[in-house]
């Protein structure tokens, strides 16, 4: 006999549109809900879970470790420096926003807020203003006149207007336009090579106050960094560059998840901070224990442990959009942990419909419902909503693999429960 909770899936498998009753969870007995809810805790608790309070001083630790090794970085920059300065970094993502998993080694991600260096300027180039939203960005460079400041304080030199000027402290203190330029724009391989090579110079200066070992990884759009400690254990750390687009909370990064990373002058939008902003909102407000985050790192483990988990067409970043869209279009009292294997087929559904009309809708960019807290520009809140499947519609080759990646999913999740029938 089939399990009624598994209905959802069912109707996944056979390619027929789930009944509007399938979200109704009245009609179904208690008991078979409980039985895999069960199965599912028990699974969660063996193969996915960090313990929380383990991961969130990862977290803390993480954050301030990195924080140490820009103000080094900082320390190195000389008195007239023409290089970009550093802000602490910001953490986001899956480990900040609390459903990184034990078993995968996803790194733990930090935004670095890029600021110019006096007497300089960044302008974000993007479509925004001009109705489309975008998802790349220029930064333009500009040289801004400091005279005044030169005159009265003495501690600048306006290269605007004395460029024959020599810079007086060492190479270092080479100008920003010639070195990490590319035509007037912030070239972002150059920018995070160099960041790269002041943060081995941070680490010689430091690794005395730290009982670890730090071997960098090599990438050329985000700084990766192993940290070795003595218990065995190690993780991954993503320093991620980014400009701050106006005083937005949008960023353009280096890099950002799975995706292919800025090349050249092309920086990649982010709405990272709005999404770890929208996860404490919704952990602020949703029933104790709640189901939301155990919900995603359990399809999250499926998907990276299925066969087709090496050049996946479907990212983590595609389950997180459709769970944070579930989380608005249900009450919040809804994601009690006693309704998690509901939710999870919920995501899985979700996820198979837009797959089928190859239509998933940004979380962000045009949601007209996004709660208020959370700080998008009105251009971009009131903007055609963009299609992260838009790939898909135009390739049926990746939509058939696409397809075929969320049936695994759907499967394991199946096997899972019929081997807790035996
Ligand atoms: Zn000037």
């Amino acid at each position: 006999m089939d399990r009624p909770c598994f209905k959802i899936c069912r109707s996944i498998e056979n390619h027929v549109p789930p009944k509007v009753n399938e979200f109704d969870d009245t009609d179904v007995e208690p008991e078979a809900y409980e039985t895999n809810n069960t199965m599912l805790e028990a699974f969660y608790d063996s193969c996915v879970e960090l313990d929380t309070s383990d991961l969130s001083s990862l977290c803390d630790f993480v954050e301030s470790f990195v924080n140490d090794l820009l103000e080094e970085c900082r320390k190195a920059l000389p008195y007239q420096n023409t290089l970009p300065l550093m802000e602490n970094c910001i953490g986001v993502d899956s480990a900040f926003e609390g459903w990184h998993t034990q078993k995968l080694s996803k790194p733990f991600a930090v935004l670095v807020p890029l600021l110019p260096p006096k007497g300089h300027s960044f302008q974000i180039e993007s479509s925004d203003s001009e109705g489309g939203p975008s998802k790349h960005g220029h930064i333009l460079v500009e040289m801004e006149c400091v005279c005044k400041r030169e005159r009265l304080l003495g501690d600048v030199v306006c290269f605007l207007h004395h460029p024959e000027q020599e810079l007086s402290e060492d190479k270092q203190g080479a100008f920003l336009l010639h070195v990490l330029c590319t035509s007037s724009h912030l070239d972002a391989e150059k920018t995070v090579h160099w960041f790269q090579s002041m943060v081995g110079k941070a680490w010689n200066n430091l690794h005395h106050k730290y009982n670890l070992e730090l071997t960098p990884q090599p990438s050329s759009t985000t700084c990766r960094l192993k940290l070795a400690f003595p218990s065995g254990r190690s993780i991954l750390v993503d320093i991620i560059l980014g400009v701050q687009q106006g005083d937005s909370l949008v960023f353009l990064v280096s890099h950002y998840g799975k995706s292919d990373g800025a090349k050249g002058t092309i920086w990649l939008k982010t709405f990272a901070i709005q999404e770890l902003l929208f996860f404490k909102w919704v952990s602020q407000r949703a029933p104790e224990r709640s189901c939301h985050l155990k919900c995603l790192q359990i399809l999250i483990y499926f998907k990276e442990s299925s066969p087709s988990s090496k050049n996946p067409v479907l990212t983590s970043y595609h389950y997180k959009t459709c769970l944070m869209h579930l989380l608005l279009l249900r009450p919040l009292s809804d994601w009690g942990p006693e309704n998690i294997a509901t939710r999870l087929q919920e995501i899985l559904l979700y996820l198979h419909t837009a797959l089928r009309k190859k239509y998933l809708e940004h979380f962000l960019i045009g949601n007209i419902s996004l709660p208020i807290q959370i700080p998008m520009p009105q251009v971009l809140r009131s903007a055609e909503p963009l299609n992260l499947f838009e790939h898909l519609a135009v390739d049926p080759n990746l939509h058939a693999e696409a397809m075929k990646e969320s049936m695994e999913v759907v499967e394991r999740v199946r096997a899972l429960c019929s081997e807790h029938d035996k």
